[in-house]
């Protein structure tokens, strides 16, 4: 699949706006399963959306559109919401559509949360895999030209730099002795998403899990989708020596897509320390950022 992005020429730096090649799904798709957080099962319809449309979900006849503007709720997972419905946990499938180059889809969503598969990525990228892409024409977006940041808490930040294409770098530290401090990098010329980023599951450890339980939450959570730091040990064997801040690469990625500036737009990435929280409002400030400048006026 080609997913190089436009303006990749010495100039393009230069320029104000970027092309994308706009793709949607060839045929629909629908996904079952229980959601991490509320134990809840549902089914979900990918569906394939005309050109311009963007990514939506459509919950109890409610269209709630993948955006930052649209974010209720970071606290352990995104939970975007309109009008009185809300979708929880889209970071994963988000993060599959943006990095295999998905646009433009519609998502039907019976239930309250996405299905969190094994984890990561994976069902996703397997769905969409199987029915392929097509694409609808080409979509211009304004391009970052100068340097952005948003800070976040205890020294964390997300940095982008202005590019010609998408790059992505992630630092996570934890104190504590099996997890440290952790690298990730995903650039789409060298690394392929299916097979380097998306079956990197997402982690918790043991004292917070126990805590969410007694809130009634990370109900859904089994040793098949999720990996349990122990003071000791870790619940499943690793996929990757540095699993977990490959995990936390792929929520950047799907919380990025909710700056509304198409499938991994070209911008040198840095995010340290990465939370939902942080990274929903990095989206937006790239949003605002990129929407008000004057080269993109008529936006
Ligand atoms: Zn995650």
């Amino acid at each position: 699949m080609n997913r190089t992005l436009l303006n990749r020429n010495h100039s393009s730096l230069m320029k104000s706006s970027f092309t994308q090649t706009a793709r949607t799904l060839t045929d629909s798709i629908t996904i079952r399963g229980v959601g991490i957080h509320t134990g809840a099962e549902s089914t979900v319809t990918l569906f394939p959306a005309e050109p311009g449309a963007g990514i939506t979900f459509l919950r109890d006849n409610i269209e709630i559109k993948a955006h930052a503007g649209n974010v209720i709720d970071t606290s352990r997972c995104t939970i975007l919401g309109t009008d009185g419905a809300s979708v929880s946990t889209v970071e994963h499938l988000l993060s599959a559509l943006s990095a295999l180059g998905v646009t433009d889809v519609r998502i039907e969503i019976q239930g309250p949360e996405l299905p969190i598969g094994d984890g990561g990525a994976q069902i996703w990228v397997a769905g969409i895999h199987d029915v392929g892409l097509t694409e609808i024409g080409n979509r211009t977006f304004p391009l970052l030209d100068t340097p952005l940041i948003v800070t976040g808490k205890d020294g964390a930040f997300i940095a982008a730099y202005p590019a010609t294409s998408f790059r992505l770098t992630v630092a996570i530290s934890f104190g504590h002795p099996l997890v440290g401090t952790q690298l990730a990098r995903f650039e789409p010329d060298i690394n392929d998403y299916s097979r380097d980023i998306a079956p990197a599951r997402t982690f918790g450890f043991i004292e917070e899990v126990e805590a969410l339980r007694a809130a009634g939450l990370a109900l859904g959570g089994t040793l098949e989708n999720a990996v349990v730091i122990y003071p000791d040990r870790y619940s499943v064997p690793l996929r990757f020596e540095n699993e977990l801040a490959r995990h936390k690469l792929l929520d950047v990625i799907g919380d990025l897509s909710l700056a509304g500036v198409g499938a991994l737009p070209p911008a040198d990435i840095i995010a340290v320390k990465p939370s939902h929280r942080l990274n929903a409002a990095f989206a937006a400030k790239l949003h605002e950022r990129l929407f008000s400048s004057p080269a993109w006026a008529t936006e």
